[in-house]
This record gives structure tokens, sequence and C-alpha cells, in this order.
């Protein structure tokens, strides 16, 4: 580095030419130095934000589980939903909370557990399978509002009331002669 030396050289920070002393200068003066040198603070300062975002972000879940009171935000990260969703179960009293302050509400990580244990899993009901089509064994509606005088939206009604089974075919509608009798007959 030497004081003889004279370069025209353009300012990082205000993109300005300036004649600079040395070739390491890169900033026409002390001002333009400084507010190079905040910028570069702030930055620093997003990025350990950002880190810290990413952190909390990715916070294994196993972390969570080993607490006993947890925050809205451990919750919905534990249970894998919405903050939202969190927030509804309290409010609805599903799921028991003590508010601190307007800013912090806890939840026991046992009051989360119990929220399963309660919650009675009910096996979903066996469908029986329809027996096999059998054009001979069925009516089409058309007949059926024709052979017991009933009204097609009654006819509708009857077959999702009574789950009989339905069988289309092309345009037409079949429905078993069995289950139709026993409802509808004997024709007087
Ligand atoms: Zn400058």
């Amino acid at each position: 580095m030497s004081s003889n030396i004279r370069i025209q050289r353009i300012c990082q920070q205000c993109g300005q030419e300036f004649t600079a002393r040395t070739t390491v200068t890169q900033y026409c003066g002390d001002n333009c130095a400084k507010r190079a040198y905040k910028a570069r603070k702030k930055a620093s300062k997003v990025e350990a934000s950002n880190r810290e975002t990413d952190r909390m972000r990715n916070k294994p879940v196993e972390e969570i589980k080993a607490k006993e009171f947890l925050t809205i935000r451990d919750t919905a990260l534990l249970i894998n939903c919405s903050r939202q969703t969190v927030y509804n179960l309290i409010k609805s009293n599903v799921l028991p909370a003590v508010q601190l302050s307007d800013r912090k509400t806890i939840v026991k990580r046992s009051d989360i557990d119990k929220l399963f244990q309660l919650t009675p899993t009910t096996p979903i009901p066996e469908q029986p399978t329809p027996p096999p089509f059998d054009q001979e064994a069925c009516y089409t509606l058309k007949q059926v509002q024709q052979r017991y005088r009933i009204s097609e939206k009654a006819l509708y009604e009857l077959i999702r009331r009574q789950s009989i089974p339905q069988y289309r075919r092309g345009i037409h509608v079949f429905v078993p002669k069995k289950e139709i009798d026993v409802l509808l007959g004997p024709i007087l």
C-alpha cells in the first residue's frame, strides 16, 4: 500500500467514481464505509434471524415431546396441524389450556395424550356387498313405478332410505325384485 498512488475507482456503496489511495479501498469516504458496514451488519442479523426461523421450523418433535408444558406452536407441531386448529380445539373445550398472558397460552402435554385416549376410534361398519347383478331378478325403476303406482320421487326416496342396491346398466337403473316386492307388495 502506498500513499503515492492515485487510482480511479467506483465506490461499492454509492456507485460514484472516486480517487483511491490504495488498491484495496472500496468506498469513496467514511460515510460510505460506515453505511456499507451498517448494511453488512443488518444483512448478517437478517441471516441469523432466518437461521433461527429455520431452526424453530425444524425443531425436532422429540424435543417437544420431552416437555411437560407446550406453547401453541409446539402443540401444533406435535399433532401436526395448524396453530389455528389448536386454538379451535381450545375454544371448543376439547383441549384444556391455560392463558398466561395475552400472547402466551400453554397446553399440558398429558392433555394432548388424553385427547387421543378419549376419542374412541369407531370401526367403519362393513358394507354388505350387494349380490351380483341378475337382470331377471330385477325391475327397472320404470317397471317399479308402473307396477306399484309409485312416483319417481317416492321411489328414489325409498331406495335411499332402505339402501336398496341399484345396478346401472346403460340408461337403465335396476333394483332387485325381491327387496322391492317385500317393501311395496303385495299388489292389491
Ligand atoms: Zn461512496
